[in-house]
């Protein structure tokens, strides 16, 4: 589990966490609680951080009401100014109304803090079966541009036009990220996911850049699966993959197609790398509408994205803490959430967590 989780592959982050290290003073996060099942999984993180003694300060900033003309989005610019200046944050879920409405919140974080690659390691949880027991790979998403790049059009009536764009930059920068991660994780196999046979053009130079970068580790196996076969080969059987990079739509898909896997949205962790050393750790998972409000999300994928965030501020021992205690509590199988099958309340189950720390 360490090699999953350990570090993250992040280097960048080191300089910011030695800089804290000497402070006597708490780190400073930045904490955006988000929307739906957001502020009740948000606060069973701080619970859990507080029984821990994580010497972390909160800076909460929540979504606002109106759209800040300078975001272009309910996200003020004060919000992106605390994910700058700490570096470091943990994001709940942001809900985007379907077909309309404002620049998607997510979508506005990645940009506006060029959060470029997105880190979702998926494992199985020991002492939770599932069909697979032998899950564990990493999906990283190129998380700027592709489909998502929200260039969207109406032509004529009865005719819109979306935007898919590729660039040689950010292509390079995540397969970059991609072979650094398995380098310096023990990984063996980078596998970039792809559909250049009818995508000729930009997922064609989004494997063109994939291979150059193989070139300087010839140490990691690289190959390259188109994106349908993948879904076949990951649901018989996903011990074939270790390490997957992929542009921008594919990877929000496959990664919940992993989160399936091993178990459902509600477990597992991702983290956002941008430039200059950002971090911003969040679940996979959306707001959840569904039960919003009503005490029964699982907080455990959000702990484990937050669990992330103390491996990039070198905080080992926290980090090992707390993952220990959240698995140690889903293993032993008497606190468990709904979507693990038990019928434990968020708060139950957080102090459940508590007690193992
Ligand atoms: P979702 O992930 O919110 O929910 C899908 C299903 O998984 C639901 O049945 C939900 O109850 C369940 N689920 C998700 N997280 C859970 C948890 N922690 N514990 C227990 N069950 C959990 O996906 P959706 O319904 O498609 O999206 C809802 C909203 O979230 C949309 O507005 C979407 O745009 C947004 N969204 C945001 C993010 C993000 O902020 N990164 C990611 C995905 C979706």
């Amino acid at each position: 589990l360490r090699r999953v989780l350990g570090a993250s592959g992040s280097t960048q982050i080191s300089s910011t966490a030695r800089a804290f290290s000497s402070a006597p003073a708490p780190i400073i996060a930045t904490l955006f609680p988000g929307d739906g099942i957001g502020p009740e999984i948000a606060e069973s993180v701080k619970q859990v951080f507080q029984a821990a003694e994580v010497p972390i300060e909160w800076e909460e900033h929540y979504v606002g009401d109106q759209i800040d003309p300078r975001t272009q989005s309910f996200l003020t610019w004060e919000s992106l100014e605390s994910v700058r200046r700490n570096r470091v944050g943990l994001k709940g879920p942001m809900a985007t109304p379907v077909g309309k409405g404002h620049r998607s919140l997510n979508l506005t974080l990645r940009k506006e803090l060029n959060l470029y690659a997105n880190v979702r390691p998926c494992y199985s949880l020991p002492g939770y079966k599932t069909r697979y027991d032998n899950v564990n790979l990493i999906t990283i998403r190129e998380n700027t541009e592709g489909e998502y790049s929200g260039l969207e059009h109406q032509v004529v009536r009865g005719v819109v036009e979306s935007l898919k764009i590729i660039t040689r930059q950010a292509s390079l920068r995540v397969a970059e990220y991609a072979f650094h991660y398995a380098k310096t994780h023990g990984r063996e196999r980078v596998s970039a996911i792809h559909k250049a046979n009818i995508m000729q053009k930009t997922d064609g130079l989004f494997l063109k850049c994939c291979r150059e970068v193989a070139e300087k580790y010839p140490e990691i196996t690289y190959e390259e699966v188109v994106i349908d076969n993948c879904c076949m080969m990951l649901v018989k059987n996903p011990a074939l993959f270790d390490v997957l990079v992929m542009p921008n739509l594919y990877g929000d898909i496959i990664s919940d197609l992993c989160a399936g896997l091993v178990g459902g949205l509600g477990l597992t962790p991702s983290c956002n790398i941008g430039e200059a050393g950002i971090a911003l750790a969040e679940a996979v998972h959306g707001s959840a509408p569904d039960i919003a409000g009503k005490n029964l999300a699982n907080p455990t994928a959000l702990l484990l994205s937050a669990v992330t965030m103390l491996r990039h501020l070198e905080l080992y021992d926290k980090a090992e803490r707390i993952q220990d205690a959240i698995l140690n509590t889903i293993a032993e199988g008497k606190y468990r959430t709904a979507d693990l099958g038990g019928s434990s309340s968020t708060t139950d189950f957080t102090k459940a967590i508590c007690g193992h720390l």
